[in-house]
């Protein structure tokens, strides 16, 4: 009956979606590769709903035309923009409002990717535009060798959402220069030079930071960040060890699983790796421990529940300080917890921020305990635009819009209900090989088969991605591979959102399994 290439007459017979497929799969269990592969191509997805509705009108676009704006990004741009131009027919984007930005040519697109995780609150989110044109029109700039109220009320607004004694307030002007600070701060501190990492990781792309950083698209053929080591990333689906068990999500990995309960094979191998590392690769003292509570560039990779928290003994044990990236997972990103950090039972010496902090507007912070900021004062750290009155005043009206609007809650249901959806497509289809994350911190990582876990390749993960923004949604991708679809949506999107997505997203693989 319903064979590839059928969807057409399965539909004329009143069997779309979900309905035509559901006898077959049936039959069928993960790793059962080939058979599995055939049943998932008799299933048929229903056509793709229409888009939520959305009341906004964009402005009519009258500026530079696509050619000309392709010419000047060839002519006058950083060439590596060339490159990461996202998609083969690229996106021109004209105007947002909340979860939905448009293009050039009038055509909406629903925003889950947020500028990387960035516009949290929502494009042009009403009260943080009010907030910025109401501080546009009193005071830009000055800088912090003068006292203005918007500096002050944000930094005593934001340490009063840190646990003690994280009280101490450094704000920067982007993630990079808040890891930069937060480096040359845990040296300063410890009077240890030595910094580790996950492999994998994205902690920034200034010299510095490059170090921190361990993925090979983004590193320079020169010495840079000398110090950092690089710890096996514990990635409890693509690693070696890993179960069903381990993390944090309310979806597990695929893999099979033994441990009793609270007892965690994968946590105590990965935990191994790490003292190996230290008794291999770093002198007995250290300065501190990067991570983040949800590796983002790496596609949302969780680790075992109890890492963190022994990973962070262990560090402390060697005179280091623990340092938690919260540029992706801050602002209730996570769903459950206003810091990522707090979902892993551990408190960071150091907590670093940027991307949600400002919804788009340039910013970062660091913030510590006044131990370590007393260290930090053998020379004057001084930069202009840190703490911009513009800088501040929207920060802190992010702050109120995550509470009045109730962000984090929103998070957290829609976030789940979309990762739990996600889930189903990942039972259903061979080369999805595992949904993860909390909240709207969202990874699916694609494979060729459940069996091997070997990364889809690149042409294929193109391939939908282009064909996911055709039919009207924009979503990241991640992973040393690229083998990771990220979905990292403004906070405000709808469970409506979710079922458009997902019924694109069912599309976009099902047309792909076809073609291949
Ligand atoms: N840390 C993390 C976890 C990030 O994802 C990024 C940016 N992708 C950075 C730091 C660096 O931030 P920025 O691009 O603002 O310098």
């Amino acid at each position: 009956m319903y064979k590839v290439g059928s969807c057409l007459s399965a539909r004329s017979a009143g069997l779309t979606g979900q309905a035509c497929c559901l006898p077959f799969l049936a039959k069928f269990h993960v790793g059962n590769g080939a058979a599995w592969q055939k049943s998932a191509l008799k299933y048929c997805p229903a056509d793709v709903p229409e888009m939520p509705l959305c009341n906004f009108k964009p402005e009519e676009y009258k500026g530079l035309s696509k050619e000309q704006m392709l010419e000047i990004r060839r002519q006058n741009c950083n060439p590596m923009t060339m490159k990461i131009t996202y998609y083969k027919k690229p996106v021109f984007i004209h105007q947002g409002h909340m979860q939905w930005v448009w293009d050039v040519d009038g055509k909406r697109y629903l925003d889950l990717f947020a500028g990387v995780a960035t516009v949290s609150m929502g494009h042009c989110h009403p009260k943080v535009t009010a907030a910025a044109e109401k501080q546009l029109k009193k005071l830009w700039h000055t800088t912090n060798i003068y006292v203005y109220p918007s500096i002050h009320e944000y930094c005593e607004k934001l340490a009063s959402r840190l646990p003690d004694p994280l009280k101490v307030v450094y704000l920067t002007n982007s993630g990079s220069e808040a890891n930069d600070l937060a480096m040359l701060m845990a040296r300063l501190h410890t009077g240890n030079f030595d910094i580790i990492t996950f492999s994998g990781s994205y902690h920034g792309g200034s010299s510095q930071t490059m170090g921190l950083t361990s993925n090979s698209p983004y590193k320079y053929p020169i010495p840079t960040g000398s110090g950092c080591t690089n710890v096996m990333c514990p990635d409890v689906f693509r690693g070696p060890w890993g179960g069903s068990k381990c993390r944090d999500s309310p979806v597990q990995t695929i893999r099979e699983c033994s441990c009793a309960h609270g007892h965690c094979m994968a946590n105590e191998q990965y935990i191994k790796q790490l003292k190996e590392t230290f008794a291999t690769s770093l002198p007995s003292q250290i300065a501190a421990f990067f991570a983040e509570p949800i590796q983002g560039m790496g596609g949302a990779v969780q680790y075992p529940k109890n890492y963190l928290k022994e990973a962070y003994k262990l560090v402390r044990e060697r005179g280091g300080v623990c340092i938690a990236d919260e540029v992706q997972t801050g602002f209730g990103r996570t769903g459950a917890h206003f810091w990522g950090f707090q979902g892993h039972g551990v408190l960071p010496d150091i907590v670093t921020m940027a991307k949600g902090i400002g919804n788009g507007f340039p910013m970062g912070a660091v913030v510590t305990t006044a131990e370590i900021a007393a260290s930090f004062v053998k020379a004057l750290h001084f930069n202009t635009f840190g703490g911009n009155a513009m800088a501040c005043a929207v920060a802190s009206s992010v702050l109120d819009t995550i509470k009045e609007d109730g962000m984090q809650q929103n998070t957290l249901e829609v976030g789940t209900y979309l990762i739990g959806e996600l889930a189903k497509l990942r039972d259903k289809y061979e080369i999805i090989g595992d949904v993860r994350g909390k909240g709207l911190q969202i990874g699916v990582e694609m494979v060729k088969d459940k069996a091997s876990r070997d990364p889809l390749p690149p042409q294929a993960m193109n391939e939908m991605f282009e064909d996911i923004k055709d039919m009207g949604v924009l979503i990241g991708k991640g992973g040393v591979y690229g083998q990771t679809f990220r979905i990292q949506p403004p906070m405000c999107i709808t469970k409506k959102d979710v079922d458009f997505f997902v019924a694109v997203f069912d599309k976009a693989v099902h047309s792909y399994m076809e073609r291949n």
